[in-house]
């Protein structure tokens, strides 16, 4: 059995968990350069805002006034993420994170209840991390999703659906449209809809062949796991990634080399904290730039992916790209986005030694231990290379910014007698 855990609202129930003022209010937490909103709580819903309205458009009706706006704090939101998880780990054996705000949890020879198991679960997240979530269960994470979403669609309900038994969520697939199921996107929907297949139970009772013809491969192993046939078993280590990317929107175009080469130092700096945290060394690489597609600027993007030394340095990784922007690099254009990806990682374990690297491995790792140490303690970027700069003129406009609560300790909560 799998359970999916997915947090309400996340971005704005993590809001609301620092300060009570938000509770019960319309909230809106806007995408990267406050640009359109991304998370919205159920009050502002009922309000009429729509996912993915753009601010300076939604700010202006007359109707979303009470809306309160948000910059999207991806410090607090990371941190919050790593709470559930934690907490989770607690409680199940095996936790696999799926996005920011859903896990999915192995139930696999779990004794006793696993709906009052779910109910705990959910209560200790709500108490603890002050979270407000919705579990589903079922046999495969396509119906432990499945059912997480009806679990969220009940308003005032107890945010629980149980699909493990198959009497019961085959009753259920009769009036659940198809769009709600994980895998099939809106093409496939559309698609299946003219077959006049609009409901999961209508799926679920074509045949394979059919299902193939249609929907490839990919759209025969949903419908098996909607059968309870798991064709997607639970990953055992999430953490081992193929790549792990920093790439950010700049809050202002970037014209001069100078800003452009602290903002790729500053991404690679961020990228090699995240892949010493994971354990893992980087042993490829890729630098992006890019001017913005969707204005009238003239357009410029270049892109080089290239092997390197495998290391977590951070100063290895910084020079690596710096040295690959400024190949990119052409005078005259507005850059609006650049990104650092690393690539084939590895454990850093299973490293072998490297007979004539470039570097002093354990001077190295030392250094790395020490940079970590103190920005854990004093807050990211405490520590941190001159050439990303002080200023940072080129970050993100966020200026409805709250306080990193959970991160930063001169942005901690106060209590006040
Ligand atoms: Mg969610």
């Amino acid at each position: 059995m799998f359970a999916l855990i997915d947090g309400n609202s996340f971005y704005c129930s993590c809001e609301r968990a620092f300060d009570p003022t938000l509770r019960g209010k319309p909230l809106a937490v806007l995408s990267n350069n406050d640009g359109c909103a991304i998370a919205r709580t159920q009050e502002a819903k009922d309000l009429g805002l729509k996912m993915g309205e753009p601010w300076h458009l939604a700010s202006k009706r007359q109707e979303l006034k009470p809306v309160i706006w948000m910059s999207s704090n991806y410090a607090l939101y990371g941190d919050m993420s790593r709470r559930m998880y934690e907490l989770l780990c607690e409680e199940a054996p095996r936790v696999e994170p799926y996005s920011i705000d859903e896990m999915f949890l192995d139930y696999a020879g779990l004794p006793g209840d696993l709906l009052a198991l779910s109910a705990r679960i959910r209560e200790r997240v709500r108490t603890v991390a002050k979270i407000p979530t919705c579990v589903g269960i079922g046999p495969t994470k396509t119906i432990a999703k499945l059912a997480n979403k009806v679990a969220k669609g009940v308003r005032g309900g107890d945010g629980l659906c149980d699909f493990a038994r198959k009497e019961e969520r085959e009753e259920a697939y009769k009036t659940i449209p198809l769009g709600e199921v994980w895998g099939l996107g809106r093409a496939s929907v559309a698609k299946l809809a003219r077959r006049g297949v609009e409901s999961v139970a209508d799926f679920t009772a074509l045949r394979a062949d059919e299902v193939r013809e249609l929907l490839t491969v990919t759209g025969v192993r949903t419908q098996a796991e909607l059968k309870g046939t798991v064709c997607y078993p639970f990953s055992v280590s999430p953490l081992t990634r193929k790549s792990l990317a920093v790439t950010r929107s700049f809050g202002k175009p970037v014209l001069a080399w100078p800003d452009m080469e602290q903002a790729i130092a500053a991404y690679a700096t961020r990228a090699a904290e995240k892949l010493r945290r994971r354990g893992l060394v980087a042993t490829a690489m890729q630098v992006f730039l890019r001017t913005n597609e969707f204005n009238s600027d003239p357009k410029y993007a270049n892109q080089s992916t290239f092997e390197i030394e495998p290391t977590a340095d951070s100063f290895a990784l910084m020079g690596d790209a710096v040295r690959a922007g400024r190949r990119l690099w052409r005078d005259g254009f507005r850059y609006a986005k650049a990104g650092v990806v690393l690539l084939d990682l590895k454990p850093a374990a299973e490293l072998p030694q490297e007979l004539f690297a470039s570097r002093d491995p354990e001077r190295s790792a030392r250094l790395m231990i020490a940079l970590d140490t103190v920005n854990a303690r004093y807050g990211r970027q405490t520590l941190k290379p001159a050439v990303t700069g002080l200023g940072q003129s080129w970050s993100m406009r966020r200026q409805r910014l709250s306080p990193r609560y959970t991160t930063h300790f001169d942005e901690v909560l106060l209590a006040r007698a």
